[in-house]
């Protein structure tokens, strides 16, 4: 059961998990939380400070969110547990203060030390949810998830050694499950082999709960967060938006890339290794079941699922006579990209040119500028991409005719289809992008 930083933000949300926690501990649940909502950030930020020179102003702009944790613990547990909470506490303060200090000095490397800083986040909400717990006669106990998670040195962004994981996960947890203990980890943190502090990139307690969750064989992983599973659309754009029963592996995907509020598919890629099943659900309705992620989902009658997009999207259209009957165009095409470290998301080539889209222009000059050696440039901003997703897509027929029809008074700027089978994806104006959601909304899913 992983619960992300919204679930655990005050003391009611704290409240709210250890009685989701408490109606499943017949199941013998293995615990991830996530730092409390924003505390990364600000621990972030602080380390961001101390680096500039300003360890005492970094040290104090955590205060607030010292306070907060002390509050969920005088809120929720007995006198004896807020003492040696608090102990923990200052502790914590204690050692990132000193933490701060070398950021401002840089005695150690700078990517070392802020990993260590930020793991905190992780560290005193693990170690809060566990006497929470226990405040409410739950049998709970804080694991270290540096103990249980081997990752190789990359600071930031580390990635798991999968065995020595594996062994450690089950060498430590099974005989606490064995004893009906409920352990309760941290997201997000990890150590390499040399026990340095390390984690597992921005939203990475998903991924540790993947990973534990694959060790163990779970029957089944739980992804607790503050909406009802994955949705049909964005809720902001089409009210009618409702939550989607189940979704395979492949679908969720698809869904993650372009935007859906989806679990990344790297954090759920343990899950799919293993084939088990990842529920996404919300802990403000605990009793809804929420969508179920499988290895594959049957076909639904009307085949679309769902219906993302993002906005900010920039076209790039490229077009050189060379490429006629030539190879290695798309090579050089592709390295230019690869230079300035920019993600293309659709694309899509005729004879003599090339269509694709961006969502991160940061580069976009130097990008323009290498491409103008390969062919004319045009670009197009303020674009958004539409992902209509569903198993069986590429293989039904009419149903490209079906979704180009409802929006035919919309102009289509460029389309992808047949990559995969589960998504048709194509470009519209930012501005139209409203309409043609709820339009498709409408024709897709009006009647259930
Ligand atoms: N606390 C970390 C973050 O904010 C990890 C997570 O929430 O999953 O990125
Ligand atoms: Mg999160």
């Amino acid at each position: 059961m992983k619960f992300g930083g919204t679930s655990v933000q005050d003391a009611e949300a704290f409240a709210r998990v250890a009685e989701i926690v408490e109606s499943q501990k017949d199941l013998s649940p293995i615990v991830v939380t996530s730092a409390m909502s924003k505390v990364t950030d600000a621990l972030i930020y602080a380390f961001e400070t101390a680096k500039k020179g300003d360890s005492q102003t970094a040290f104090a702009s955590l205060d607030p969110h010292f306070e907060r944790h002390a509050q969920v613990s005088q809120n929720l547990t007995g006198e004896e547990q807020q003492k040696s909470f608090l102990i923990e506490l200052n502790l914590a303060k204690e050692e990132l203060f000193d933490l701060l200090l070398r950021a401002e000095r840089r005695s150690l490397p700078l990517s070392m030390l802020k990993d260590a800083i930020i793991s905190y986040g992780e560290q005193l909400s693990s170690r809060l949810l566990a006497e929470v717990c226990k405040a409410k006669n739950l049998n709970a106990r804080q694991i270290d998830s540096r103990r249980l998670i081997v990752t190789d040195d990359e600071y930031g962004a580390a990635t798991p050694v999968w065995n020595e994981t594996e062994n450690l996960v089950k060498l430590e947890l099974e005989p606490l499950i064995e004893a009906d203990e409920i352990t309760i980890l941290g997201g997000f943190i990890a150590a390499s082999r040399s026990g340095e502090t390390t984690t597992l990139g921005r939203g990475g307690s998903d991924y540790s709960a993947a990973l534990v969750g694959a060790a163990l064989q779970a029957r089944e992983i739980q992804i607790w967060t503050d909406v009802t599973g994955v949705l049909t659309c964005d809720p902001r754009v089409c009210s009618e938006a409702r939550t989607i029963g189940t979704l395979s592996y492949e679908e969720a995907s698809e869904l993650a890339y372009f935007g859906a509020k989806v679990l990344h598919p790297k954090t759920i890629q343990p899950a799919v290794d293993f084939s088990i099943p990842v529920r996404v659900c919300n802990s403000h309705e605990p009793r809804e079941k929420g969508t179920m992620i499988l290895p594959s989902s049957a076909e639904t009658a009307r085949k679309v699922k769902s219906i993302a997009h993002k906005t900010g999207i920039t076209i790039l259209r490229i077009s050189s006579a060379r490429m006629l009957g030539s190879y290695g165009f798309m090579a050089a095409l592709f390295q230019v990209f690869e230079r300035y470290r920019t993600v293309i998301d659709v694309i899509s080539t005729s004879e003599v040119s090339v269509a694709l889209t961006l969502d991160n222009t940061a580069s976009l000059e130097n990008i323009i500028n290498d491409l103008k050696r390969l062919g004319a440039v045009e670009v197009e901003a303020d674009h958004a991409v539409v992902c209509v997703v569903g198993e069986g897509l590429r293989e039904s027929s009419g149903l490209a005719a079906k979704i180009f029809s409802t929006l035919e008074d919309i102009n289509i700027s460029l389309i992808s289809h047949g990559a995969s089978s589960v998504n048709m994806t194509f470009v519209v104006k930012e501005e139209k992008v409203g309409e043609v959601i709820k339009r498709l909304h409408n024709e897709f899913f009006q009647e259930i």
